[in-house]
């Protein structure tokens, strides 16, 4: 029988182990636990992997704790500039959105370009104006407002630098978030969702909604979303990269997601995660930072729900 199975992520690099209380670790459980199970529930249910994965990010951007939808991180000019992306690796359409603000659910209007209009990625005020006309509602500012997200960006906002918000310098929270599915029809997907990094310049586009940078699916080789330094995800192609490792050195998911995570990223300079999975519900999750916010859930009844390594 088809084992169905889904994984999520709430960032790479995570609050340093000191930083972490016991009711901090518990609020993230319980935040990255309720993603997981909306999410496995649409499989469980019969659903696709797409409907899945849009439902495990649609809750992990309602939650504050993490750099998604609502406590998404602030640009330069202190506002919020939200990126997701969401692939179909049955057939390999993708939806894509950058550079947007108000919207609840980044992952939703990517999936709406994807399904309601004749391309794949929306940028800024055009994303918005389409989001407009389907009515989408706008929230104000103040409900994607977090302190910790305020404080992280007057620490160094009259510096030239841009931050993970899961930098190690830092008493830092973080995290972009992802979700990756394998359906019972063996039918995989992927969506990530970010606010970006903090201070990052005025227009600047990350990995998250680059389809083969930091989410890709396709049936044949494995779905993928992707965390850490953008820039460098971007320059690796690594989504992507994982996908080729799979089908051109018949690598397996685990060992072509630990090449790109703990090899190839690192010998660009950046740092990160991913989390992958492939048409047989097999899921990997390396990551090359102290810790990742992640779960899994399988119809063989694994579980697993964890932060460090
Ligand atoms: N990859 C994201 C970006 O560069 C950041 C993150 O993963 O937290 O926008």
């Amino acid at each position: 029988m088809q084992t169905f199975s889904i994984a999520i992520h709430g960032g790479a690099g995570t609050l340093v182990k000191g930083m972490m209380t016991q009711d901090l670790e518990t609020a993230y459980k319980n935040a990255l636990k309720l993603a997981l199970d909306q999410g496995y529930k649409v499989l469980d249910q019969g659903g696709s992997a797409l409907d899945a994965v849009e439902a495990s990010v649609k809750e992990l951007e309602n939650s504050h704790l993490f750099n998604a939808g609502k406590g998404s991180v602030f640009s330069a000019n202190e506002t919020h500039e939200m990126d997701a992306s969401i692939m179909d690796g049955k057939n390999l359409k993708a939806g894509a959105i950058s550079l947007i603000s108000g919207i609840k659910n980044p992952v939703s209007l990517a999936r709406d370009v994807m399904e309601k209009s004749e391309h794949v990625f929306l940028a800024g005020e055009g994303a918005m104006q389409f989001a407009k006309e389907l009515g989408y509602k706008f929230e104000e500012a103040s409900y994607f407002y977090d302190d910790l997200r305020h404080q992280q960006w007057l620490d160094i906002k009259d510096s030239n630098h841009f931050q993970l918000d899961h930098s190690a310098k830092k008493d830092s929270k973080f995290g972009t978030v992802g979700a990756v599915a394998c359906d019972k029809d063996g039918n995989i997907a992927a969506a990530t969702s970010t606010g970006g990094m903090t201070n990052k310049k005025w227009g600047r586009v990350g990995d998250s909604p680059m389809i083969g940078a930091g989410n890709y699916a396709n049936n044949k080789t494995c779905a993928i979303s992707c965390t850490g330094s953008g820039e460098y995800f971007i320059r690796g192609v690594v989504a992507y990269d994982v996908a080729c490792l799979i089908e051109h050195k018949n690598m397996s998911l685990a060992e072509a997601s630990s090449e790109v995570i703990h090899k190839r990223i690192l010998e660009l300079g950046g740092d990160g995660g991913l989390i992958a999975i492939d048409s047989q519900g097999n899921i990997a999750m390396p990551f090359n930072t102290e810790g990742m916010y992640r779960a899994k859930k399988s119809s063989n009844g694994m579980e697993e729900i964890s932060i460090y390594s």
